[in-house]
């Protein structure tokens, strides 16, 4: 079809730093197209220099996941850029605070739970809803939606985080609404759980590089079309809800 590149193309929310930029890196290495999905102009430049510099086709798109016109615009420039979208990684995610028992459930604020909520889960529906239509184009679309198993009720590992381990708990049921809703179609929704990984966000307080934590969200994004549908995996297989 003309104007549609025919690379697949990738959007990994969240990809200027950390687990994002390894994934969208490992995706421009097999040959996507990568949309780089950052909030910020200049880190979002200095990852797509980079990622070309790489060897990755990646380009910026602006995209704050907490603001509906922000994700409404994104799915534009997507649109406009390449013509299509193969894969979604909704990767963009936060702690909220962490210091002084604030994320006790018994003192916990709950602006500090909105927050993360807004990130973690609302920001999640929000980017999905909006470059579904265009996804749906796809031959074979897959939603990856990185969690974490501090989200997993069975396991209740890592420390004692009131607002974000909840977000993943509820992340990993919409990831599991998704699947359902779209069960009768080519679009395959999975949850990934990259384990404890060295960046920002753990204050790099761990031996696992961003790289060996982004491949469980590649593996997902590169699932044949007979793949899991609605699952929670890291990589050593399904990890328990
Ligand atoms: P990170 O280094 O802190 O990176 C987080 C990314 O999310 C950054 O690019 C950040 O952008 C972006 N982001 C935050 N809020 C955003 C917003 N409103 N709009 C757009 N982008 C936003 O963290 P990470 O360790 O790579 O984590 C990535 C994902 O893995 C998160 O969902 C996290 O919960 C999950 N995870 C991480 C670990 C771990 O051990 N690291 C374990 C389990 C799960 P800015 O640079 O603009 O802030």
């Amino acid at each position: 079809m003309e104007g549609v590149n025919e690379k697949k193309t990738a959007l990994v929310t969240g990809a200027n730093k950390g687990i994002g930029f390894a994934i969208a890196r490992g995706l421009g290495a097999i040959g996507f197209t990568v949309a780089v999905g950052a909030r910020d102009t200049a880190r979002r430049d200095e990852a797509v220099e980079r990622l070309r510099l790489a060897g990755a086709d990646a380009f910026g798109v602006a995209l704050d996941v907490t603001s509906d016109d922000s994700a409404a615009a994104a799915a534009k420039a997507v649109e406009q850029q390449t013509g299509r979208l193969d894969v979604l990684v909704n990767n963009a995610g936060i702690s909220g605070p962490m210091d002084g028992g604030v994320q006790n459930p018994s003192t916990l604020d709950l602006d500090v739970l909105r927050t993360v909520l807004d990130t973690n889960v609302f920001g999640v529906v929000r980017v999905t809803n909006a470059v579904l239509p265009l996804l749906r184009r796809s031959d074979a679309p897959r939603i990856v939606n990185m969690s974490s198993n501090m989200g997993s009720l069975a396991l209740q590992t890592g420390p004692q985080l009131a607002a974000y381990a909840p977000s993943k708990s509820l992340l990993n049921s919409i990831t599991a609404q998704y699947a359902r809703e779209l069960a009768g179609t080519n679009v395959l929704v999975n949850a990934a759980c990259p384990g404890y990984v060295a960046t920002d966000f753990t204050g790099f307080a761990s031996p696992r590089t961003a790289d060996e934590g982004a491949a469980i969200a590649i593996r997902l994004a590169t699932l044949p079309d007979d793949g899991p549908r609605g699952g929670f995996f890291d990589d050593g297989g399904v990890v328990p809800w």
